[in-house]
């Protein structure tokens, strides 16, 4: 980032075309636009390659704050991103921050699971808090996070905002259905800002208490509430980083690389594509999706259309409404906010839409898709063990499974893979000791984990109860400001 292009202002438009205009510190602090589209930027910015090359070698930070400063416009001065990005990436603990391991001749797992909960959530988020933290300072303003969690992302929250002095976070759990690493994950720090809830019900009643926490205007407006799911634009800008450290480190950009991603809301995959958009020569974008074939399904047919969620080993991609995929449909369409209303529209009515011959064409040529069943997991799973004595957790699996799955019949089988691991497996026991009959261990650091003593409360699955206990430890409410 140079000093010019920091004060060069960076506009974003909605998915849908009828939200006002926003700069970056009001996408972070929105999340979803008012005509119920997501942002993005109004043009891409680009890097040279002379620059992509110069990234090998170079600390994570330092090339998070080449790809991430172009898109903050006059927010950020230089140095101010290059604070959060150390501090953000000091939490990781790995010096490689996401080391790449080659396991075998043309493959390579980017472990993005050195974060403080083991998953690749912990990359965006860290830095999300942090640039957060800035805006609220700024205007003098406080926020109350309220998520909800079926388990990695409330995890993940918790440990961004944990020294927040600007946000509180609560995050709905379902008792009793998340795992025990989860769990404790969310319930074990101490501060006084960051707040587990369990709830008596399912994850579809906690997000379903969010999704009415926003439409109360008033609580709304009084906790000053804000969100950090997948759609805010933070998080997919901040993941964009990784597919340039990775694709520079192969030999980018005189190489050409594939990589495979486990794709669930579409977030990891889409910042690979605004990486290629960004002049990252990416040979193709593989999609890696377990048995919730959503998004290969619509590859293959040209119509999106849900089914129901079936329960897997890979539970962070047990969904089917890829959220983001409209950002891309937007792209994919020439930017036709319009048309991506009505689609949005018809799937919210009729649970379908069929895509332009525009953006399936494009869809086909970006993208490669392929989703792994329970039986397919379980075997990549071990036959990659055997072969290369690598430990791969299911999210990873259904990547690994995709690239075997694509590449060949695309006419990539020689070119250079890199798989994006986003999970420890070791977050995972229980179906790891189901696939490979051993339980991984966690991670050293982590080993005060299972007997630190946990803090939560227990709630009924009921609105103003939930309410009632955000609105106490709110400090944008002015209970303990
Ligand atoms: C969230 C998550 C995914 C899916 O990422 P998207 O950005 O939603 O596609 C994959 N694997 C793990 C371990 C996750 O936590």
């Amino acid at each position: 980032m140079s000093d010019e292009s920091s004060n060069t202002l960076v506009n974003y438009i909605s998915t849908r075309g009828r939200a006002p205009v926003l700069s970056f510190e009001d996408v972070l602090l929105a999340g979803l636009a008012r005509d119920g589209g997501l942002y993005l930027p109004e043009t891409w910015p680009v890097i040279d390659p002379e620059t992509i090359a110069s990234f090998a070698g170079r600390p994570f930070a330092e090339v998070a704050v080449e790809v991430i400063g172009p898109f903050t416009g006059g927010s950020l001065t230089h140095a101010q991103l290059t604070e959060m990005a150390q501090g953000a990436y000091a939490t990781f603990g790995h010096p490689a921050t996401t080391p790449l391991v080659q396991i075998d001749p043309q493959t390579f797992v980017l472990e993005l699971f050195h974060g403080p909960t083991l998953a690749f959530k912990d990359v965006a988020m860290q830095l999300l808090a942090r640039l957060m933290d800035h805006v609220l300072t700024k205007r003098g303003q406080r926020a109350t996070i309220v998520g909800a969690t079926s388990g990695d992302t409330g995890g993940a929250a918790i440990e961004a905002f944990r020294s927040s002095e600007r946000v509180d976070v609560v995050v709905l759990f379902p008792d009793g259905r998340v795992s025990d690493v989860q769990r404790r994950m969310m319930t074990t720090p101490t501060e006084t800002s960051v707040h587990a809830v369990a709830v008596k019900g399912t994850f579809d009643d906690c997000q379903a208490l969010v999704k009415a926490m926003f439409n109360d205007h008033a609580f709304r407006d009084r906790v000053n509430l804000s969100g950090v799911n997948s759609i805010n634009w933070g998080r997919i800008v901040a993941q964009v980083t990784y597919y340039f450290v990775a694709a520079a480190a192969l030999g980018a950009p005189d190489r050409k690389i594939v990589f495979s991603v486990p794709t669930g809301n579409f977030g990891d995959v889409f910042a690979g594509y605004v990486a290629r958009r960004m002049g990252l020569p990416i040979e193709l974008l593989v999609i890696g999706s377990n048995q919730n074939d959503i998004l290969p399904r619509t590859l293959e047919t040209g119509v999106y259309e849900m089914r129901d969620v079936v329960v897997t080993s890979s539970p962070s991609m047990d969904i089917q409404i890829s959220s983001n995929f409209e950002r891309f449909l937007f792209e994919a369409s020439g930017r036709d906010g319009d048309l991506v209303a009505r689609q949005m529209q018809m799937l919210a009515q009729g649970r379908r839409f069929v895509l332009t011959e525009a953006q399936a064409a494009a869809l086909r040529m970006e993208f490669g898709a392929a989703g792994a069943s329970e039986v397919e997991v379980a075997a990549t799973i071990r036959d990659t063990l055997s072969a290369s004595g690598y430990l791969l957790d299911p999210h990873t699996a259904c990547a690994v499974h995709a690239a075997k799955a694509v590449l060949e019949t695309r006419g990539c089988g020689d070119t250079a893979r890199v798989i994006l691991a986003t999970a420890h497996p070791a977050k995972f026991p229980d179906a790891m000791q189901h696939i490979t009959g051993a339980r991984p261990g966690l991670p050293e650091r982590l080993s005060s984990l299972m007997s630190a003593p946990e803090r939560y409360p227990v709630l009924n699955n009921d609105l103003k109860d939930v309410e009632s206990f955000v609105e106490k430890i709110s400090r944008a409410a002015g209970a303990t400001a």
